[in-house]
């Protein structure tokens, strides 16, 4: 699937939050970077069909999604930044509850359940309360409610704020599983979560999408403009990042 994007603006008022975005999304994972307030829920809000822009429009293999409607959201999966999550349900019940809500029907719930638990690595703690989970528990059941309906498009917001590095490992790997034939949008302001695993980054900075490139090519870029000092250990990736983001 090909999802385009066509000078998306959004305006609250006389405030631009994102500026004629232009974009075209192919199955891949992309990493949406950009420091807080450069605009990426926003943009994600906008993507997911949860919000309208105020001007542009977004396409779906050449549909409009105005034409398309509800049968939009069929395409896309989507994991926000805070997920709501019930902690007197067990995971298996959570997921039931997101797939009759996808409208996802009995016969259909018992075979992806099951599958989506395997998938995410949560088959041993299904039946457990989710007030037990720790965070990364949390969000591999976050990431496999939004594969619930097989989505052409998933998004996730910061999906790891708050994880520990073994959890972080745990979700790369996960995401490089699902990578096949989607587009994968992870939003974050940390540049190691998406430098190892995604095809392209976007820079976004005060609603303007200032790159759209492969991290090689953004790292060639900055040859002869940034250095890596010895002390920070910073990656090639993060020193574009603070090139670009440096107060
Ligand atoms: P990010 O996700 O990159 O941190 P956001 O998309 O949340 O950025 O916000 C981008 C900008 O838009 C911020 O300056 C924020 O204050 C502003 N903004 C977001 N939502 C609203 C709103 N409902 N009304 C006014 N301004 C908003």
């Amino acid at each position: 699937m090909v999802l385009k994007l066509n000078n998306i603006s959004k305006r609250y008022g006389k405030k631009t939050v994102l500026n004629q975005i232009c974009l075209e999304l192919h199955n891949g994972i992309y990493g949406l970077l950009g420091p807080n307030g450069a605009g990426k829920t926003t943009l994600i809000s906008i993507i997911t069909g949860m919000l309208n822009a105020t001007e542009g429009e977004i396409l779906c293999d050449g549909i409009s999604t105005k034409k398309l409607k509800k049968r939009y959201f069929d395409y896309i999966g989507y994991m926000p930044q805070y997920p709501g999550y019930y902690n007197n349900f067990t995971g298996y019940e959570m997921l039931d509850y997101y797939a009759v809500l996808k409208g996802l029907k009995k016969q259909e719930r018992k075979v992806k359940i099951p599958e989506i638990l395997e998938l995410v690595n949560l088959k041993d703690y299904s039946g457990e309360k989710i007030r037990v989970y720790s965070g990364g528990m949390k969000q591999r059941l976050g990431i496999g409610t939004a594969l619930l309906n097989d989505p052409a498009v998933l998004i996730l917001d910061e999906p790891t704020a708050g994880l520990d590095p073994k959890e972080r490992i745990r979700f790369r790997d996960l995401i490089s599983k699902v990578s096949s034939h989607k587009i994968i949008i992870i939003a974050t302001h940390i540049v190691s979560d998406v430098e190892s695993i995604a095809d392209r980054i976007l820079l976004l900075n005060h609603g303007e999408l200032i790159r759209n490139g492969t991290v090689e090519e953004l790292c060639e870029e900055m040859e002869g403009l940034v250095w890596p000092i010895e002390t920070a250990g910073q990656t090639k990736l993060e020193n574009v990042y603070l090139y670009h983001f440096r107060s």
